[in-house]
């Protein structure tokens, strides 16, 4: 996990926005990621789009890992992501 976690940190650090920026947002607010420190409120974390609490099968699975902040990941907890935020992607997890 640790790598994957890894791997998947530096895609979204690396990812080219609709804007021209660089670096995915946080999925949860939409506003970008501080992807140069840890341990801030709005640091990197990455977030699971079914909670591993509740589907521990897709605990390791990189389509249902989403960017966000580690302080919106703690807030959302292991509610269902609030509607209207985000855009997800129809076909994933099939
Ligand atoms: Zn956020």
């Amino acid at each position: 996990m640790r790598e994957l976690k890894r791997v998947y940190r530096e895609e979204c650090e690396n990812e080219v926005q609709a804007d021209g920026s660089i670096g995915a947002r946080c999925w949860l607010c939409g506003q970008p990621v501080n992807y140069d420190e840890h341990g801030r409120e709005d640091s990197f974390e990455l977030d699971h789009y079914y909670p591993a609490s509740t589907h521990p099968e897709h605990y390791e699975d990189p389509s249902n890992f989403k960017p966000s902040h580690s302080s919106c990941n703690r807030e959302r907890g292991n509610k269902a992501p609030r509607p209207g935020l985000g855009v997800l992607s129809r076909n994933w997890l099939e």
